[in-house]
């Protein structure tokens, strides 16, 4: 099941444990059964601390559990946890095995503490990028606090569960049987939704802070670059984030950032924070900036209610997927609508499904598609695909791919549970035409992420981006912006790195003026 090469590495990586660990098999005579049987062999084989107990007695098969010989610890994997779930089945057995997470202590203390009953099941497909942090912030849960379990169930493996619940977007986690959330969360956020009173006692900590010199907001290329700029002059330097990584969190293999040849989306972010977590930065994580006040010392204000200060900010606050804006959309969002095609496609497998747009993004989410739905109809309102050509072809030699031009669309048609169809404008007979189907991927492109900035007196251009200059400066002194935010062209990492560093330096720039 595994080759050699890895082997090795799991090797050396599993010398690390420290306790026994017991992975317990759920297995029926189908294939994948057995599969799962040859991988944790494997497992087994590669460290005499972990063993393998074949009888199991989950009601789902394939799966397996990993336990203590105390059996206090309740993680499951339903389906193979290959593809981008391996790492986190590694560090399941390598944290019941002792190994200690990479967690701040205080955060570590505040799950022990958590008191209650918590079986918490996420969905996931093994294509997911955005999954594998769910899975293994619960299971990092269920390591540290008996009173929680965490199962991963592979949707595409699980098809009458995913059905019988509706589950048309991953990771969709359920707590105790009811729905919990939707998609990418982190350890502080899944605490801050089931111990309410950490949301509180974080925002006092964080309005306690003394004020900074410069305090970035963002996480993405732009914020992080701007961060390590700004730390590395010796100076303040805070960080307001929901996560590390931004819009890199959703792409998959990156080609052109010059120094690297090829690497992950979730790769390049993991860098970012490895990177960040070790210059002096002071990480507000995760936290939402909802308004921005000018002054001498230029306030920031929280979702969470905490208020921080400092003497100069860098907003880089990036952007977001763009919306239809019609009628259903808002509706059906994780009910057929869906933004991810590598995230959510694995669970519309044999299914009709549409993608909206043209672009590079939309063309190669239609190819991707076209290899699990039974059928792909791309909707354009002109009649011309942007796509680089050599996408486009590709996607025009696909058998099970239609494209409809001069389609505007009208409506997402549900049965108020999930989507049913699109309604769309044929424009070359003016009528309405309706394309019933179990999925809408919208590739529209993307808006900026300045909704809250409407208020303040930082002067957005036509499209709401945040109006700069070549020394990335606002229209308000003191206050810089980078990356998708702004009106700098070309949506790029590269470039948005590149004025993460110019916002940096500006802002250096006006601390030793003023
Ligand atoms: P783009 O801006 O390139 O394309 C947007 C598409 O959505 C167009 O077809 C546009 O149609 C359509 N559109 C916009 N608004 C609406 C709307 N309200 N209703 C219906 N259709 C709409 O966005 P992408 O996300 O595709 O790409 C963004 C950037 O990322 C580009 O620079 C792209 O090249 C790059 N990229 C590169 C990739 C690669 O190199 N492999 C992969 C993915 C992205 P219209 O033409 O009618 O305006």
């Amino acid at each position: 099941m595994l080759d050699n090469k890895v082997k090795e590495q799991l090797r050396a990586y599993f010398t690390k444990l420290v306790n026994p660990v017991i992975l317990t098999a759920s297995s029926d005579a189908s294939k994948k059964s057995q599969e799962m049987l040859g991988l944790l062999k494997d497992l087994t084989g590669l460290s005499d601390k972990i063993t393998l107990a074949e009888n199991g007695n989950s009601p789902r098969a394939p799966s397996f559990t990993v336990n203590r010989p105390d059996g206090n610890c309740h993680i499951e994997f339903a389906g193979l946890p290959m593809g981008h779930e391996f790492t986190s089945l590694i560090l399941a057995i390598l944290q019941t095995g002792g190994y200690p997470p990479k967690v701040e202590a205080d955060v570590i203390e505040q799950i022990r503490q958590v008191e209650g009953s918590f079986q918490f099941e996420t969905y996931i497909s093994l294509t997911c990028q955005n999954c594998p942090e769910v899975v293994q912030a619960l299971n990092l849960m269920a390591v540290l606090n008996p009173n929680i379990s965490s199962t991963m169930i592979d949707g595409a493996l699980f098809q009458d569960e995913v059905k019988e619940r509706q589950i048309m977007a991953v990771p969709t986690i359920y707590l105790n049987g009811k729905e919990f959330g939707q998609g990418r969360m982190n350890v502080k956020e899944i605490l801050a939704k089931i111990d309410t009173g950490s949301v509180k006692r974080e925002a006092e900590k964080i309005s306690a802070k003394a004020p900074f010199d410069v305090l970035v907001i963002g996480g993405g290329s732009a914020a992080a670059t701007a961060a390590i700029y700004a730390a590395r002059k010796g100076i303040r330097t805070g960080l307001v984030t929901e996560n590390f990584g931004g819009q890199i969190l959703n792409t998959t293999d990156i080609e052109n950032i010059i120094a690297i040849k090829k690497i992950e989306g979730t790769h390049l972010a993991s860098i970012y924070e490895e990177n960040i977590r070790s210059h002096a930065i002071d990480v507000m994580m995760p936290q939402r900036a909802v308004k921005l006040i000018p002054g001498d010392l230029i306030e920031v204000q929280l979702e969470s209610g905490a208020s921080v200060k400092s003497k100069t900010v860098i907003l880089a606050t990036g952007a977001t997927w763009r919306k239809m804006a019609v009628p259903g959309e808002e509706t059906y969002i994780g009910k057929g609508v869906a933004f991810c095609p590598h995230c959510d496609g694995p669970l519309y497998k044999g299914k009709d499904v549409a993608v909206i747009g043209g672009g590079n993004s939309a063309v190669e989410a239609a190819i991707d598609l076209a290899g699990i739905a039974n059928h792909v109809s791309v909707l354009i309102r002109s009649d011309r695909l942007t796509a680089d050509t050599i996408l486009q072809d590709k996607m025009l030699s696909l058998k099970n791919v239609t494209l409809i031009k001069q389609a505007k669309t009208v409506e997402v048609a549900g049965d108020g549970k999930k989507v049913t169809g699109i309604v769309y404008l044929d424009q070359t007979d003016n009528t309405q035409k309706n394309l019933p189907l179990s999925g809408i991927f919208v590739q529209i492109g993307q808006v900026p992420t300045t909704g809250w900035l409407k208020d303040s007196p930082v002067r957005l251009n036509g499209k709401q981006e945040i109006e700069v200059d070549v020394y990335n400066r606002t229209s308000v002194p003191g206050i810089f912006a980078a990356g998708d935010a702004t009106s700098s062209p070309y949506k790029q990492i590269v470039i948005a790195m590149g004025d993460g560093a110019k916002a940096s330096l500006s802002a250096f720039d006006h601390l030793i003026r003023h």
